[in-house]
């Protein structure tokens, strides 16, 4: 197939994409874009323009893997995390913009005490996006990046040389905190939470995501207990632990929170669409 132009090349991508994404015009978009090395500004303002063959013949293929529900950024490649470009294999889970607001609290905690904030443990990093984002924020911090998959290390040390904090991340791969050789000011993790009953009923693109990093046991907590009972050993005083949960996870997961951290302060805070999202907990 040949195209006129840009415009008609996204028209023909817009309609197969119709029944396997709510935007199929934008994907498009990105995927063009991606191809072409442009910014979605650049392909809008230049779609009369021609597409090269070598190109089309990509584009074809990559819309067709898109429309038969690979998710996006497995295809392209890259998402962007907290105003950073991430490179994604289906070794690691699509960060996800939830997850930003573990960042965010990350931060709050480094910026209340100035220059306390020394080491952070990153528990279950995948693509390094927590640990990455947090190294480049926070200039006098040392990062440990811990996960269970090589592959998924992998994947996160190229992106921690691409954002240039190699050098202030260590990588260990080891379950959970067990490989930690010392302990934390914040522990940060967006551990697997989903019940082993949900994954029929997860969209056919989260399914392609790693089962590793999103399954947890018969009540999508049994990596979270895990965790939170080997935490109290590895965080300092006046340290945090951020925990990303599920939706409906709160009451539970802060019951838990409690069991294991008898004399510090335990909150759920809720994402932007109301949800419960992360576990804090504080050590005075
Ligand atoms: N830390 C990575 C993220 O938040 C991976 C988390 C995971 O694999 N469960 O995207």
């Amino acid at each position: 197939m040949q195209w006129m132009n840009l415009e008609a090349a996204r028209r023909w991508a817009t309609g197969q994409l119709e029944h396997s994404t709510e935007k199929p015009r934008l994907e498009a978009e990105m995927l063009l874009a991606t191809l072409l090395d442009w910014n979605r500004a650049q392909l809008l303002a230049h779609l009369d323009a021609p597409l090269p063959e070598t190109i089309a013949t990509t584009f074809r293929a990559w819309v067709l893997r898109r429309a038969a529900g690979e998710p996006l950024p497995y295809i392209t490649g890259r998402i962007e995390f907290c105003a950073l470009e991430f490179a994604v294999t289906p070794a690691v889970l699509i960060p996800r913009p939830e997850t930003e607001l573990l960042v965010e609290m990350a931060l709050e905690h480094a910026s209340e005490t100035p220059g306390a904030t020394r080491t952070i443990a990153d528990v279950g990093t995948g693509s390094g996006c927590i640990a990455i984002t947090l190294a480049s924020r926070l200039p006098q911090a040392q990062c440990y990046a811990i996960d269970l998959s090589s592959t998924a290390l992998e994947v996160a040390r190229k992106n921690a040389a691409r954002h240039g904090v190699l050098k202030r991340l260590h990588f260990l791969e080891g379950d959970l905190l067990a490989p930690l050789p010392e302990s934390a000011d914040i522990i940060v993790s967006n551990p697997p939470y989903i019940a082993e009953s949900e994954w029929e009923s997860l969209p056919l693109s989260v399914r392609q995501e790693p089962a590793l990093a999103l399954l947890a046991g018969s009540d999508g907590l049994d990596i979270v207990r895990r965790l939170l009972a080997q935490a109290p050993a590895k965080l300092k005083p006046g340290g945090s632990i951020l925990v990303e949960i599920g939706e409906r996870q709160g009451a539970a997961v802060l019951a838990l929170a409690r069991q294991a951290f008898t004399r510090a302060e335990c909150t759920i805070r809720t994402d932007l669409a109301g949800k419960d999202r992360v576990l804090q907990i504080r050590l005075p």
